[in-house]
């Protein structure tokens, strides 16, 4: 999930949507992997009205055939060349046959257990059976599977987020995963709507040490405003901020994960739409993120000396009284300043 709307192809259906290299951490050692998003008929849940902040909707296309994803990946292969992790994203779930077909599964799940890669997948928790992870498993044996609980708290999974699954969904998935010897991979959200800044970073550090119990990795993901989703009509409207750095930092300082690796890469961050500050700090902290995220070590995470600190202690103080829920106070204060 966490991913920069970078190098965006056009819409070609024989295309992927997007690929791109990055590092990777495996088994201690940095990796190249190959991200490729794969166009496809789109995700079961947007039918159902989607996720309030997720706008990857906006890559699939319900004309694609089977076919067109089966050129998509193989030139995404071709392309990115020699890599030992290939992730590979969908707008929803690639155990979720309507949306990637047996056939096209089986020939991804084949052809990098041929090249010896790892590899990475999304679903939802209602796609994960058993007799659906052994499927994948007779293709490649090195698998990782990432789920999406975002948040342990059912309620904020209803209202704020409108899921369309609740807490023990992602846990009897998360169970199942583990019991094939699969790796997993959940990604937590940081301040969905409808929530202060406190109270997101308490719902992240709760959803982490919960979801610590199953994942041997976990994914802060800072919310950022994409196109056409309910969060951008609160932003447009001043009634959405993406989570501070400053609030970033303190989830991965303080929360309790156990052994279970912690990473995170703000889509869009120190930008409006995404996690930031004052936009003076912002380099110094996603620096910092991005080397705390590689080493796992506490000392990598940086906290610069800046004014907007002071800025961030009023917000967590004050957002919660605002009448009618949250709002951009820094935009507030800095109008006032
Ligand atoms: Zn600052």
């Amino acid at each position: 999930m966490p991913r920069e709307n970078k190098a965006f192809k056009k819409r070609n259906p024989d295309q992927p949507a997007a690929i791109w290299k990055e590092r990777e951490i495996l088994d201690g050692k940095p990796v190249d992997a190959g991200v490729i998003i794969l166009r496809t008929s789109g995700c079961s849940h947007y039918h159902k009205g989607g996720c309030s902040m997720c706008g990857y909707n906006f890559d699939s296309d319900r004309g694609v055939t089977p076919g067109n994803i089966l050129k998509q990946f193989d030139s995404a292969t071709k392309d990115l060349g020699e890599v030992n992790f290939i992730k590979v994203y969908t707008s929803g779930s690639f155990l979720d046959e309507c949306e990637v077909p047996k056939e096209v599964a089986d020939h991804i799940l084949k052809r990098t257990a041929e090249n010896g890669q790892r590899l990475l997948f999304e679903s939802r928790p209602e796609f994960v059976t058993e007799s659906a992870l052994q499927d994948a498993l007779s293709g490649n044996e090195n698998l990782e599977v990432a789920l999406g609980l975002e948040s342990s708290n059912d309620r904020v999974l209803k209202y704020s987020i409108n899921k369309g699954f609740a807490r023990l969904d992602y846990e009897t998935a998360a169970r199942r995963i583990v019991s094939a010897g699969i790796d997993l991979r959940t990604y937590v959200l940081l301040k969905p709507p409808f929530l202060t800044e406190a109270e997101a970073i308490a719902d992240s550090k709760q959803t982490i040490a919960y979801a610590s119990k199953f994942s041997k990795t976990l994914s802060l993901n800072p919310v950022n405003v994409q196109k056409g989703t309910h969060v951008e009509r609160l932003w447009r409207n001043w009634a959405y901020r993406p989570p501070w750095l400053w609030s970033v930092l303190e989830v991965l300082r303080t929360s309790d994960h156990g052994r279970t690796k912690l990473i995170c890469e703000p889509t869009g961050g120190g930008k409006e739409r995404g996690a930031h500050n004052c936009g003076r700090c912002d380099d110094v902290i996603l620096s910092s993120i991005k080397a705390y995220s590689e080493s796992q070590a506490m000392s990598r995470l940086g906290s610069p000396d800046c004014d907007c600190s002071d800025i961030w202690r009023s917000v967590l103080d004050l957002d919660g009284f605002v009448v009618g829920g949250t709002m951009d106070l820094q935009r507030f204060y800095r109008r006032q300043g």
